[in-house]
């Protein structure tokens, strides 16, 4: 199986002098294709910062990441941004879906971004997987928690990248729909060979991962797998 992203000794600080923070302390993380990693840890101990930087979002202060194979360090902002696009599929915690686009419409800007067409039939796939097939013509405000969360699941494996991060995908949901939605992100990480991160605070959803690290004051330690 091959290695999807390879963090090495990546340090984040924010801040300088007496104020500084260091949120994350030295990662190394090495995750594989098809391969659903949980990452536990309480409020504050970096997870949030772990994933944007995992995925592009924020530049690490020193270390190395690679996504696919291709460094993402040495690059620009342009270039980070592209192969951001093609290799991460984020969930967000405030699930960021565009208010005044309806299910469909949120799918189209992605073709129009990407400048090429994902096919109805495939289109159709994902929907169906995701149990969203109904809500095509829904505004995110008019979908229920568990509803905006499947989008948003939808929304990040559409253009196929080969890194799923999802950021306490479950934390607005009740138990019954969270771990539908663990189920799921994990049914999406094994049939279509995704490396996939989950973080979260919460000890009910890392059973059945792949994986699973505790993070705690920025530092990462495997527990299981
Ligand atoms: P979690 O997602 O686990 O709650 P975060 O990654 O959001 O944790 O935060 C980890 C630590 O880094 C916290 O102490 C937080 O205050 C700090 N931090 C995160 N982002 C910033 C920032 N942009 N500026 C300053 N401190 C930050
Ligand atoms: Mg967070």
């Amino acid at each position: 199986m091959k290695n999807i992203l390879e963090m090495k000794q990546v340090v984040k600080s924010f801040g300088q002098g007496h104020t500084e923070v260091q949120a994350l302390k030295g990662i190394d993380i090495t995750v594989k294709e098809g391969e659903f990693v949980s990452i536990i840890g309480p409020s504050g101990s970096g997870k949030s910062t772990f994933l944007t930087i995992s995925g592009g979002l924020q530049t690490p202060t020193s270390g190395t990441i690679s996504i696919n194979g291709k460094n993402f360090t040495n690059l620009n902002e342009k270039e980070r941004s592209k192969l951001r696009f093609k290799e991460v599929g984020f969930i967000l915690q405030a699930s960021n879906l565009i208010p005044y686009l309806n299910v469909e419409d949120q799918f189209k800007l992605i073709d129009k971004i990407n400048r090429k067409k994902v096919s109805g039939q495939e289109v159709n796939g994902l929907l169906q997987a995701l149990d969203i097939e109904d809500l095509r013509k829904k505004y995110p405000g008019e979908l229920s928690g568990g509803e905006r969360q499947r989008v948003a699941i939808a929304r990040a494996l559409y253009n196929d990248p080969s890194l799923i991060l999802a950021d306490e995908p479950t934390a607005s949901l009740d138990t019954d729909r969270a771990y539908q939605v663990v189920e799921l992100l994990k049914k999406e990480a094994h049939d279509k060979n995704k490396a996939t991160i989950m973080v979260t605070h919460d000890i009910r959803m890392i059973e059945h991962s792949d994986s699973v690290y505790r993070i705690e004051d920025g530092t990462l330690t495997k527990i299981e797998g």
